[in-house]
């Protein structure tokens, strides 16, 4: 009986200290987590868990924790990309207002002030006068475009419309320019009418700015041309040219706001940098994404698709 007891008491006291040791591993690894979470908070965002020895479930709770800390660098960089992004911004837009603002007020100042300015001379600052006001309120539009497109003001409703149709009425209205600039166009797109769950504004709106892109920088090339091809569900469209093209380093930039190539801002024509964002925001609004491929002088194209309505 004594023997009995005993071998009870020492399997208890085994019991016993294996529950204590695995306790003690517990609060180990839990002080492990949290120096980590707080490692991370610091600013060594790099820093992810690894325990070996682990159930099933402590698998679980790292998977998931290291799946947030993932989710909090990415917040962390995005919000590094969106401070920087604004603080270029606000330097573009006081460089692309001032810019055109100065070269107003020498206009003014001459029509004011200068006795003996030609009658001529004034007719022509007056038409230049002119001329930038329209830059700059085109430049403020853009603005106020994309604030609405971004904060939801402005709704994009989708319905099932012929993009043949539409396709070819935009390129209708850069025949006179693309004749003027001696380049030629090839156009590709099915005889036969295709229709995509699309906005006719906004699909108008991003094929002009892509056009217009290729007209400001893509006119040291000889050709701009637009391909309309389906797949499966999906129509896609691609708009090219084969001008000087985009350096890969500036690819994924080029699309956020106020981005411009360096040597494109110190062109006569500067840029606003926004004509791509809305081209992305809008595309978006489509349900759908843009993507772009540059082979320099050989071909430059932005491709981005529609959905067919499916039944
Ligand atoms: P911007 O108002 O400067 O034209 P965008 O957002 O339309 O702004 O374009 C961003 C930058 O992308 C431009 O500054 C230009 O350098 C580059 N880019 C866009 N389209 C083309 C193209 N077809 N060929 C070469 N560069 C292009």
């Amino acid at each position: 009986m004594i023997r009995i007891l005993l071998s009870i008491i020492v399997i208890l006291i085994i019991i016993v200290c294996y529950l204590i040791s695995k306790i003690i591993e517990n609060k180990k690894k839990l002080s492990y987590i949290s120096s980590i979470c707080d490692k991370v908070s610091s600013g060594n965002v790099n820093l992810r868990l690894r325990l070996s020895n682990t159930t099933h479930e402590e698998r679980l709770l790292c998977n998931s924790i290291n799946n947030m800390l993932n989710e909090f660098h990415g917040l962390q960089v995005s919000e590094l990309e969106s401070k920087e992004s604004m603080k270029k911004m606000l330097s573009n837009i006081s460089h692309d207002l001032r810019t055109p603002l100065t070269v107003m007020l020498g206009y003014i100042d001459q029509i004011n002030y200068n006795e003996n300015l030609p009658e001529l001379d004034k007719k022509n600052y007056l038409l230049k006068l002119g001329n930038k006001t329209n830059e700059v309120i085109n430049l403020i539009n853009e603005f106020f475009s994309l604030s609405k497109l971004e904060s939801g003001d402005k709704e994009i409703l989708l319905s099932n419309i012929n993009i043949s149709e539409t396709i070819r009425e935009v390129i209708l209205n850069f025949y006179d320019i693309l004749t003027e600039k001696d380049l030629s166009t090839e156009i590709v797109i099915p005889d036969k009418d295709i229709y995509c769950l699309a906005n006719k504004e906004a699909l108008t709106r991003i094929l002009e700015n892509l056009i217009t892109n290729s007209l400001k920088y893509g006119s040291d090339g000889t050709s701009i041309g637009i391909k309309v091809y389906e797949e499966e569900n999906l129509v896609w469209i691609e708009q090219w040219d084969n001008g000087k093209g985009i350096d890969l380093s500036d690819k994924d930039k080029i699309f956020q706001r106020l981005y411009t190539v360096e040597d494109s801002r110190n062109k006569d024509y500067s840029g606003s940098g926004l004509g791509l964002t809305i081209v992305k925001a809008l595309v978006q609004k489509m349900n759908s994404d843009i993507f772009v491929e540059s082979l320099p002088y050989k071909k430059t194209t932005f491709k981005f698709y529609l959905n067919k309505e499916t039944k």
